[in-house]
């Protein structure tokens, strides 16, 4: 029964599909429904490398497939496909076989592009028929239509992912942004208030930053900008303290369990990181710099991010007006 039990796999597949946030269970799901529409013996989902040199399995059914598999554009069943075209095999115009061991071997196979606006973005391909009779044109359609469902949901899931990732990390460097700090910082604040332990926070500014942008360019401006977070994070404890973004060239540690002389040791370290060598090429062609640096310790020196905050913004701009390339804690207490 062809159009009718492709319908009803479809609507199935809909409903499912509007409930499943993770791609890997979502592929199989579609190639379930798809295998069972279609009565197909195995099959399986490709995406497109980020290089868009290749297809990379993700999820197959019904055969064993090499871990990390992946085929070129152009290669068997997949590749072929994922050029955008339709594949229908046997075909007498288009010789093609599967690409083993990546694909099964199948005397007969359909594979369709997951393409969304002019964008390929995978491949669904299906090899192998539980019935004598091999796949025709009519089953490329339905599988089309599976595409086209699975495509929404790929192009959704990947879409949510990159909105998540955007709204909380800085666009540039990758290191958290001035949102998700205000997040973290009034999460680390009740913990310390909680539990009664130290929390400490610095506030870091590049030293005549604008200078480097007026000798250099904007260019060079902003790659010292990403080698600046990488020097600082190789300093800091990857999974406990927090580098933000908090300005164009302002950058917010937060340092949990960590009292105000913690802190100013670990601002030391920074200035030596960044003052120990230029930056960008090896050896002399480098950009030198350096930071200033403005440490504040909860509770003595704020209750709240806020607080905590404006007390490093100020010790920075004390160590700014006592030369720059030093370290000033707040004077609170
Ligand atoms: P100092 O802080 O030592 O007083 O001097 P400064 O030159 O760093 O002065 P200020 O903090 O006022 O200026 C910040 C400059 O940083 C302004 C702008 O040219 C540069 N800047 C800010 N954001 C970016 C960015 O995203 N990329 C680049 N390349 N430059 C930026
Ligand atoms: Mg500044
Ligand atoms: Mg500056």
């Amino acid at each position: 029964g062809g159009g009718g039990g492709g319908n009803r796999g479809l609507d199935r597949l809909g409903t499912t599909l509007s409930s499943t946030h993770d791609l890997e269970g979502m592929f199989g799901v579609i190639l379930d429904t798809a295998a069972i529409t279609l009565g197909a013996k195995a099959g399986a989902v490709y995406l497109i490398s980020p290089s868009g040199r290749d297809v990379r399995l993700e999820v197959a059914r019904g055969y064993e497939a090499p871990e990390r598999a992946a085929l070129r554009i152009g290669e068997g069943i997949a590749g072929r496909s994922a050029a955008g075209v339709s594949v229908l095999l046997p075909s007498e115009r288009d010789p093609v076989s599967p690409s083993r061991p990546v694909e099964p071997a199948a005397p007969t196979a359909i594979a369709v592009p997951l393409i969304r606006g002019d964008r390929t973005m995978g491949v669904l391909a299906l090899y192998g028929r539980s019935i004598p009779e091999p796949f025709v044109q009519d089953d490329v359609a339905t599988l089309g239509s599976f595409a086209a469902q699975a495509s929404v949901a790929v192009e959704n899931v990947l879409l949510h992912k990159e909105a998540q990732r955007l709204s909380i990390t800085d666009g540039l460097t990758g290191v958290w942004n001035r949102r998700y700090l205000q997040l973290t910082l009034t999460k680390e604040i009740e913990r310390a208030q909680r539990f009664d332990r130290p929390l400490s926070v610095l506030m870091m500014d590049i030293d005549h930053f604008k200078l480097v942008n007026d000798a250099h360019g904007h260019q060079v401006g902003d790659e010292v900008l990403v080698e600046l977070t990488r020097r600082t994070m190789s300093t800091i404890r990857g999974q406990i303290d927090s580098l933000a973004r908090y300005g164009g060239e302002e950058f917010i540690v937060v340092l949990p369990e960590t009292p105000r002389d913690g802190a100013r040791v670990v601002a030391d370290k920074i200035l030596s990181v960044i003052r120990h060598r230029p930056f960008g090429e090896d050896g002399d062609a480098g950009v030198p710099l350096t930071v200033s640096i403005g440490v504040a310790a909860y509770p003595e020196d704020g209750s709240t991010a806020d607080e905590l905050v404006r007390a490093a913004d100020l010790a920075m701009y004390r160590a700014k007006e006592a030369g720059r390339d030093r370290v000033e804690v707040a004077q609170s207490h």
